[in-house]
């Protein structure tokens, strides 16, 4: 009977939001549950592709697509809101446009910038978040480049960008500035030598994910095209001239008309707010992806610290991981339904591709290195597979990567 329908709530449609949704409707008639599915915007985008937004190798548009091309409306009611409250106890989600019981809750709200309390970091630099900020990005960047043309006295600044990271998002954005720097030469006139890419890095390593060679060789496809790397940097303020620095104990300025923060992400800021023992937005969960003391509750992708069994460390906070997350937390959801025991999420790693720009990348495959074209090729169909997961074959075609 409808009245003894669980109640599934999904809160978030990114990758892990979006995987257990569109699982859970393959997976369940619509009589089983009854599945809603919250998010602040009509909208899913792809997040992994924003690095290439914020340089403005592409346009907004082509990351994102609606949520209700993906969701069968008889299986699962798509509300637009924005969610302001978990009450665990409770069984209740407050949002913007009204309260939500729950029986069964999966919460994938994904990430947010972290300037680790840097002084005027928040204030100052851009940050590569959501479509939002990545178009606020691009658009300054190439403002920039049109004032550089369009005033009396010029100012070299117009044309520096500082970047603060040389992580994935770092690298990544760096990668595509390459790209875009021509472009933008060409279309305003500009000398490329004028222009300044500097990216400030604390670590005296870069990318520790990969191996020495694949870092050299990123770094040097990179000098190649003009990025300058000050690593072993700490980027200790920032303000409306660019970072400050600490070189040898002493403060230096670092000056430029963009100043861009990658270094650092952390979970929803609901998560503290609503749970118990979390740090940087993030919750141990248990093995299947449950937490501790809530049978009922799942946590999932970049707001989920999952520690495999026998292992210290949690994950990364990676798309695969979100995606993968979400399909298994579906099946234990359907076995929950069944009055079944659920299953321990096993991570299979398939690797990991950091692109240099559209032509170029470095990664890891099945355990293998590999870089060049050969990496940017599989990005490429890593990009698009990830769209036919949540949006089948008619939504890779329109908005894959071919
Ligand atoms: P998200 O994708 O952040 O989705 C969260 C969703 O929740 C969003 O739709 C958001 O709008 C919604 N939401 C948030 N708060 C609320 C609220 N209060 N109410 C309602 N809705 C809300 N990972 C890889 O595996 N490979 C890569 O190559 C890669 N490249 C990356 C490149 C960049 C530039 C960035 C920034 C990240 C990259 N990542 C990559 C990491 C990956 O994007 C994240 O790990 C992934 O997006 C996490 O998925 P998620 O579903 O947890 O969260």
């Amino acid at each position: 009977m409808a009245q003894d329908r669980k109640k599934v709530l999904v809160l978030g449609a990114g990758y892990a939001g979006l995987q257990t949704v569109t699982k859970l409707q393959k997976e369940l008639s619509a009589e089983a549950a009854e599945i809603t599915l919250i998010n602040k915007n009509e909208y899913h985008y792809e997040t992994t592709w924003l690095h290439e937004v914020s340089a403005g190798t592409i346009n907004y548009e082509d990351l994102l697509y609606p949520v209700e091309k993906t969701v069968n409306k008889n299986k699962v009611n798509f509300v637009v809101a924005e969610v302001t409250k978990i009450d665990r106890n409770a069984k209740r989600v407050e949002t913007d446009k009204g309260v939500y019981d729950f029986d069964i809750l999966v919460v994938a709200l994904g990430f947010v910038s972290e300037t680790f309390g840097i002084d005027g970091m928040k204030e100052h630099a851009f940050q590569i978040e959501n479509v939002l900020t990545s178009r606020k990005l691009s658009r300054h960047i190439e403002d920039k480049f049109a004032n550089y043309v369009a005033s009396k006295d010029k100012d070299d600044r117009d044309l520096s960008i500082l970047v603060g990271g040389a992580g994935f998002t770092g690298i990544e954005f760096l990668g595509e500035l390459t790209d875009r720097v021509p472009e933008l030469c060409s279309k305003y006139g500009i000398d490329q030598n004028k222009v300044k890419l500097t990216c400030v890095e604390a670590a005296p390593k870069m990318l520790p994910m990969f191996s020495d060679e694949l870092v050299n060789y990123a770094v040097n496809y990179l000098e190649e095209r003009g990025v300058e790397f000050k690593i072993a940097t700490p980027i200790v303020a920032c303000n409306e001239k660019g970072f400050v620095v600490e070189v040898n104990g002493q403060k230096q300025q670092l000056e430029a008309g963009t100043s861009v923060w990658t270094a650092g992400v952390r979970g929803s800021h609901l998560m503290e707010e609503s749970f118990e023992g979390v740090k940087r937005g993030r919750i141990i969960n248990k093995q299947d992806l449950t937490i501790d003391g809530h049978d009922d509750i799942f946590v999932v992708g970049d707001c989920a610290a999952f520690i495999p069994a026998g292992e210290e460390r949690p994950l990364p906070t990676t798309a695969q991981i979100a995606m993968q997350q979400g399909e298994h937390v579906a099946m234990n959801i359907k076995h929950m339904l069944n009055g079944e025991p659920t299953q321990d999420f096993q991570y299979v790693n398939r690797g990991t591709v950091c692109s240099l720009g559209a032509h170029d990348g470095i990664g890891i495959v099945y355990g293998r290195d590999i870089s060049g074209k050969k990496a940017a090729f599989l990005k490429k169909v890593i990009d698009t597979r990830a769209i036919y997961k949540l949006g089948g074959v008619g939504l890779a075609f329109k908005k894959g990567k071919f």
